[in-house]
């Protein structure tokens, strides 16, 4: 990947002349099935261009409890596009079409402006749960007879094609704007892509730059994302094996329960209540024998598995995490 970002042509991104980028926005734009992508620097401003561009002050967005754009994104929607997000209860971060159905206000001068659907997939603090195709195609139906539009976090999108086998094309076909992040599982030091239809990412490219997000030689950057993209997707089933063989050996440490199990694909999640030791604590042992496990809550932890750990690493994890639950460690 280094090589390929060394060697890679460039131009001036802000004025279109980068040709990697060109290449990449281009390659994203068939593999989401939209008619073009915009790149940006990070997941977090693909998402907030989205409602910015879908959104007016005012304007309500339904998502699922957990999701990201609600929980970790300081607030954007209310402190730049003027709109707010309101929680829909889920299952694992999937939502029902007839709780989706039962928030959507009527129209009104009282009611605020029912305007944006977001799915997020995988869904992140749902345990890296995917989608079901027939969950999206039900909510996309109730979306679209209601006249919104709907955004799709697909963070992590290619890890639901490979777990579930739906391509991300498919995944995406029902969503006016989609966008897949290069610096998570696909391992590349920055960078995501949002796609739609032409005037969707029209409008985009004034956010991009409004909001500082437009680059100069930026196809060094680009040259990552498309050796991510010829290098590491298949491999992506890597990490999910590796996920699943450590979170069965997780699962058997009295105590640690594993929840939701079994995982769907990188993300493991430990409810630790029962050992008797607070997830800091747990995650300072492992820390001191050269693991980093996130704490998520006052008695849980998230593991996640990526390109650059082995399987060998993750059963000395869960072997120096059945030592830290021991207090052996
Ligand atoms: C990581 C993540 C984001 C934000 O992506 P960044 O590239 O870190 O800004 C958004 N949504 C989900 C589901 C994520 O996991």
């Amino acid at each position: 990947m280094r090589e390929a970002m060394a060697a890679a042509d460039v131009g001036d991104e802000q004025r279109h002349e980068d040709p990697t980028v060109t290449a990449l926005c281009e390659r994203v734009a068939t593999l989401l099935g939209k008619e073009q992508a915009i790149f940006l620097p990070s997941g977090t401003m693909c998402n907030q261009i989205a409602l910015l561009v879908h959104c007016r002050p005012g304007d309500e967005i339904l998502a699922a409890e957990s999701s990201h754009v609600l929980t970790s994104e300081g607030a954007g929607a209310a402190a730049l596009a003027g709109a707010f997000v309101r929680a829909l209860p889920a299952y694992r971060g999937v939502f029902r079409a007839t709780d989706l159905h039962a928030a959507i206000r009527p129209s009104g001068p009282k009611s605020p402006r029912t305007r944006l659907v977001v799915v997020e997939q995988t869904h992140n603090q749902g345990g890296g749960s995917v989608w079901p195709i027939d969950a999206i195609r039900e909510v996309a139906a109730s979306t679209r007879a209601a006249g919104l539009m709907l955004h799709m976090d697909g963070a992590r999108l290619l890890n639901a094609e490979v777990a579930s086998g739906v391509s991300a094309r498919n995944h995406a076909l029902p969503f006016d704007s989609v966008w897949l992040d290069l610096s998570k599982g696909l391992g590349c030091p920055v960078g995501a892509l949002l796609a739609g239809d032409r005037p969707f990412i029209d409008a985009a490219w004034v956010w991009k730059h409004r909001l500082g997000g437009a680059m100069r030689q930026a196809g060094i950057l680009a040259a990552a994302g498309l050796y991510a993209l010829d290098h590491n997707v298949d491999r992506l089933a890597e990490d999910h094996d590796n996920a699943l063989a450590f979170a069965e050996r997780a699962a058997a440490i009295p105590g640690v329960r594993v929840d939701p199990y079994p995982v769907e694909t990188n993300m493991v999640f430990l409810d630790v209540s029962g050992t008797g030791r607070s997830a800091d604590d747990i995650a300072a042992r492992l820390q001191a024998s050269g693991i980093r496990i996130g704490v998520e809550g006052a008695t849980r932890l998230r593991a996640v598995t990526h390109l650059d750990v082995t399987r060998a690493d993750c059963l000395r994890a869960a072997e120096q995490l059945a030592a830290a639950v021991a207090g052996t460690s």
